[in-house]
């Protein structure tokens, strides 16, 4: 049986801005994600230290064991199962498509031809964007944050953005200006990470932590404080 969790502190490391996610509100780290880890930890009897560190370099970070574990909206993929053991799946999620709100050129994959996509860096949208662009013939180039991405579709170099649909959704609820034109793709869910084989105890308290929040509502609160906010 592993090690019990009780009274351990694990460091955790997330993505910077991935709202309803992970992001800053009035300086400080709130989302779907940190209230999730929050809310288990403390269900659980262990501590967090989360380090908001970006996507790819919570990934690098975990396989270089800097951090026991990374909850970033990180899609549960065969290729990442190879080197991380997952939790139960938290949310569903996959890629879409946007383009900035005024742009009425594109309309499909097929619009892209000879133009220029952005993406996240080791992401799913990035794989997905990168997959396809041989056969829509255009050229994708990746940013290390969210934010990089997306104002390269606000200042017109980039005709579009690959994301996961549900930040998509809720930026757009936001008013960050973009719209999306196509189907969203079918993609995986999202799911906390530690190392293979690594802190099994982790995992397991995770897995009961979700469990017993989903049981109780908690979980369907911390949802519905980030998604019915009206954004
Ligand atoms: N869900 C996507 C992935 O795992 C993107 C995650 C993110 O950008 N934080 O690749």
């Amino acid at each position: 049986a592993p090690d019990s969790v009780a009274g351990k502190t694990y460091t955790i490391g997330t993505d910077t801005t991935f709202a309803p996610f992970e992001f800053r509100e009035n300086g400080e780290l709130v989302g779907i994600d940190i209230d999730l880890m929050n809310a288990i930890a403390q269900d659980q009897g262990f501590a967090v230290e989360i380090r908001s560190l970006g996507f790819d370099a919570a990934l690098q970070a975990l396989q270089s064991n800097q951090v026991d574990g990374v909850i970033a909206g990180m899609s549960i993929t065969e290729e990442r199962q190879k080197v991380f053991d997952f939790s139960d799946p938290y949310f569903e999620s996959g890629i879409q498509m946007a383009v900035a709100e005024n742009n009425n050129d594109v309309a499909g994959y097929e619009d892209l031809e000879g133009k220029r996509v952005a993406v996240k860096t080791g992401t799913e949208g990035q794989a997905f964007a990168e997959s396809i662009k041989d056969e829509y013939g255009f050229d994708v180039i990746a940013f290390a944050q969210s934010a990089q991405m997306y104002d390269d579709v606000k200042a017109g170099s980039s005709v579009a953005v690959f994301d996961d649909y549900p930040v998509l959704a809720y930026g757009i609820k936001s008013g960050n200006g973009l719209k999306t034109v196509t189907d969203k793709e079918v993609g995986s869910s999202y799911g906390f990470a530690v190392n293979a084989e690594t802190n099994p105890e982790l995992l397991e308290a995770f897995n009961a932590g979700l469990a017993n929040l989903q049981e109780s509502g908690e979980y369907d609160e911390i949802l519905d404080r980030y998604l019915d906010a009206g954004a």
